[in-house]
């Protein structure tokens, strides 16, 4: 028989308290990693052999090696191929299960460190100081993957195993495409509910954003810097021209959505980002090229199709009004991610709730975020009920990036009390 709550979450405050130490190394261990885009393989190789440590069923792919172009939530791939791209799938299973299923899904890939010269420490050398660890993915959200893994080890410690089938999942592709958690989907895993521990400042999300990436490529008059040339000559210059008005359009959609149902009560809640730029190639020579890339988000309620328009137009029109002898050449180069809201009512969400109660004292919040997460794949796309939900931290994309250690136990925590609640506990 599986203890009741007030017992196994005593058992596991000891048992996580012991651990902590392990933790944080396992944790430190896996920042370590220099996981970004092309660079993950290593990462999850480590990943796999210990999870088959653990006595975890091992899948390890490449996204290569599932057919996921063109399927709903696919985003297309540029610059890069999938080679590297590995998941890493390991699943805890029983006969004759009791509980309902699990999927527990974090992401490994990081955002690149960006200027080295703004980090107090190289990315990936992470730090402990005051209770908080440092370095690039700490939060975002190696973090969450270590409390997920950690809380079917402290199950383990107090003598408990799911009664269920439990798939843990680390992905890959999550800030670029959400082609990793599709690749999951598309290779077959499913469950009765799905938890990603994003780190959320122990709040729940209830709807977030998408985002479209795109690629201008603008052409100029090309001649001799001391040539006169009007507007629009200098392809680079002529970058900012289309940045402006994309920023314009931007100020135009924050003003529709002020009563949008979701995100009305955010200040300008659609974002949008000119995030690389290069262009030209001679100093005497006006430039004659420029790419522009560049991010914008998308509410839910509008389609990709729709956004896809709006963008296009914007860029036609500032065409139009440079009068160039070549219409500029749109890419859609990474994320092509709707917006979703993940709707209360779920018996996963009821499961949860009690557990983040009884654990913190607080009613379960939930929240809007501007950003984009795998979550949508899962929830809107295959039908899986979601829960995007974790602990505290903060900078992450930044070179302030941090996570609590003590979130990080209290998180394992109710994390592992949801698992007993949702999946049941057998001994071991
Ligand atoms: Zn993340």
């Amino acid at each position: 028989m599986a203890p009741d709550r007030t017992e196994l979450a005593a058992e596991l405050d000891s048992a996580l308290t012991t651990l902590h130490g392990a933790q944080t190394d396992w944790l430190a261990r896996l920042v370590s990693f220099d996981s970004v885009r092309g660079n993950v393989a290593p990462c999850q190789e480590w990943l796999a052999r210990e999870f088959a440590g653990r006595g975890w069923s091992v899948d390890s792919f490449t996204i290569d090696d599932v057919d996921i172009a063109g399927k709903p939530g696919y985003s297309p791939v540029v610059d890069t191929d999938y080679t590297d791209a590995r998941i890493v799938v390991a699943t805890h299973d029983v006969e004759q299960p009791a509980g309902r299923s699990l999927i527990l899904q974090g992401h490994i890939d990081v955002v690149p460190p960006g200027a080295p010269e703004l980090w107090p420490h190289p990315p990936f050398e992470p730090q402990v100081k005051d209770g908080w660890m440092s370095g690039r993915g700490t939060n975002d959200m190696k973090v969450g993957v270590a409390e997920m893994v950690f809380a079917l080890d402290a199950l383990r410690a107090v003598g408990y195993v799911p009664d269920a089938r439990v798939h843990i999942q680390t992905v890959c592709e999550e800030e670029c495409t959400g082609n990793g958690a599709l690749a999951t989907l598309e290779r077959g895993y499913r469950a009765d509910a799905a938890l990603i521990p994003e780190s959320l400042n122990g709040q729940l999300l209830r709807a977030e954003l998408g985002s479209v990436w795109f690629r201008v490529r603008i052409l100029g008059a090309p001649g001799h810097v001391l040539a006169t040339a009007g507007p629009g000559a200098n392809a680079i210059l002529a970058g900012y021209d289309y940045a402006g008005d994309l920023a314009n359009l931007t100020a135009e959609i924050n003003n529709e959505a002020r009563d949008h149902p979701w995100f009305g009560h955010i200040e300008n809640p659609v974002k949008f980002s000119l995030g690389k730029i290069r262009g030209g190639d001679w100093l005497g020579s006006v430039p004659s090229w420029c790419e522009i890339e560049c991010r914008m988000s998308v509410l839910p309620g509008t389609s990709l199709f729709e956004m896809r328009e709006r963008v296009s137009a914007c860029i036609a029109g500032t065409a139009k009004r440079l009068g160039g002898a070549f219409d500029p050449v749109i890419d859609w180069i990474g994320f092509q991610a709707d917006g979703h809201v993940f709707l209360p009512g779920s018996d996963a969400e009821a499961t949860l709730a009690s557990v983040h109660e009884y654990v913190t004292g607080h009613p379960l919040e939930t929240f809007s975020q501007t950003a984009t997460s795998d979550t949508r794949q899962y929830d809107l796309y295959y039908g899986i009920p979601t829960l995007c939900y974790g602990g505290h931290g903060e900078g992450s994309h930044s070179p302030s990036e941090r996570t609590n250690l003590a979130s990080m136990q209290e998180t394992t925590k109710i994390i592992a009390l949801f698992i007993a609640d949702w999946c049941g506990l057998r001994p071991v």
